[in-house]
């Protein structure tokens, strides 16, 4: 009989280990709770209305349409059963000989709980689309927010985090409201706007060399972008924004990137959850005490040179790659190759002409690190379709000083 393997997720680690497994003499079933793939890097231009959600995602279907070995099924994932073998999902349970998993990953609050309560996350669809409501919504109640202190909490936007989705979300929110809104609103007190961008350790973007790391603090606050470093976040109500020290700032927004944890695959496994809640996987990227096993992505936890692999897209894209070869020789009867990762470099978008980038130890920024970081992201979005609505789109905004998806669809 034709061996199944079951894939958990249709991001980028499940999709790529589909797709792989495209040509081998096995069926594919492939789960996921939406009936969409997502490119999260692009989701911030969603909430900071620059990018219709259709533009960033895809149906799973139309992707891997004519791919034969393939059954998609939307799914919710509850459990495994690595006993019977079996995933357990709300629409009844699906046996494996392989299991790959690639669930991914959710936002972690690091334990604030009001900020999870009354902060915005970004990690999926709806919740860019709160965001882009509730931001588009503060600027229409401040213009008519006749107390001065309402008026400037309610301009005030707090964004938690100066990773690369904390970076490029105030960037766009700062270049939002000063080059885009102030245009179309004469009204609007421009000095009334704050961004703030509040970082608990030391810089910004720690992932690149600190000079990027200036350089990007120095860019951000060219456009207005208060950059506040070692200053992190005690508490939200919603209404003011408590700071590790005491200080409160009175904000209406709180965007929370500071952080990613895997969702709780482990739990599902029975095995103990690494940092970060992901799962420790072996060079192979199994179950160190299942072969049939594989998790990848953002829920894995591999070291590689005494560091953890970083929650990024590259690594999920690669893991998958090896994980499906991993399949074919278990197959084969062959023992399995370790993952080796090609780090691809780091880019970050500051916002029109400005980015920074470092790439296989060439550290560059400005107007060249921001062309660079246009054309990545147009090659890595799926479909032709997609890659030329995301450019449109761009090409609009950058010339007319416009944000094409200003629609508040939602209270
Ligand atoms: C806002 C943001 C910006 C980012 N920017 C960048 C960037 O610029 N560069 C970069 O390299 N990386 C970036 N990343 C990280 C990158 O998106 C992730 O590393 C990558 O998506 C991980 O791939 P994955 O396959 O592990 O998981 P994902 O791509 O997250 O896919 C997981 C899939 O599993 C599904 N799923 C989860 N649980 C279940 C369940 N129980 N049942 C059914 N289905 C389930 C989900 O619906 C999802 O489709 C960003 C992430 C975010 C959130």
């Amino acid at each position: 009989m034709t061996p199944t393997v079951v894939i958990v997720g249709a991001g980028f680690g499940g999709l790529r280990a589909a797709r792989a497994l495209a040509r081998s003499p096995v069926r594919v079933v492939l789960l996921d709770r939406h009936n969409y793939h997502l490119f999260q890097p692009l989701l911030y231009q969603v909430a900071m209305a620059g990018l219709e959600p259709s533009s960033i995602a895809r149906p799973v279907r139309r992707i891997l349409r004519g791919q034969r070995n393939l059954e998609f099924r939307m799914a919710e994932v509850t459990g495994i059963d690595r006993g019977a073998r079996r995933v357990r999902t709300s629409a009844g349970d699906v046996p494996y000989d392989h299991l790959i998993l690639a669930p991914g990953g959710r936002t972690n609050f690091f334990g604030v709980e009001s900020a999870a309560r009354n902060g915005l996350g970004l990690k999926s669809v709806d919740d860019a689309v709160a965001v882009r409501n509730h931001v588009l919504t503060c600027f229409e109640q401040a213009l008519l927010e006749p107390d001065p202190d309402r008026r400037r909490a309610l301009l005030t936007f707090v964004v938690v985090g100066g990773g690369p989705t904390g970076v490029e979300m105030a960037g766009a929110l700062a270049e939002l409201i000063r080059l885009v809104l102030a245009r179309d609103t004469p009204a609007l007190h421009v000095p009334d706007v704050r961004v703030l961008l509040l970082e608990a350790g030391p810089r910004l973007l720690t992932a690149m060399r600190p000079r990027l790391s200036d350089a990007t603090a120095r860019m951000l606050r060219r456009k207005h972008v208060e950059v506040r470093l070692e200053t992190a976040v005690a508490g939200y109500d919603g209404a003011r924004a408590q700071l590790a020290g005491g200080e409160m700032t009175p904000a209406r927004t709180l965007i929370w990137a500071a952080g990613v944890e895997a969702v709780p695959v482990a739990a599902m496994l029975g095995v103990a959850p690494a940092r970060q809640g992901r799962v420790a996987v072996t060079p192979a990227l199994r179950l160190p005490d299942d072969e049939r096993v594989s998790v990848i992505g953002d829920a894995a936890y591999l070291e590689v040179g005494g560091a953890p692999l970083p929650m990024l897209a590259p690594v999920a894209l690669q893991m998958a790659d090896a994980a499906a070869r991993n399949v074919r020789l278990a197959l084969a009867g062959r023992p399995p190759r370790p993952f080796a990762y090609r780090d691809p470099g780091t880019l970050a978008t500051i916002g029109r002409n400005a980015a920074v980038a470092d790439i296989h130890g060439v550290a560059f920024q400005g107007f060249p690190a921001w062309v660079v970081w246009l054309v990545v992201h147009i090659l890595q979005l799926i479909g032709f379709r997609n890659r030329l609505f995301v450019l449109l789109d761009w090409a609009w905004d950058y010339f007319f000083y416009d944000r094409s998806a200003r629609l508040i669809t939602r209270e």
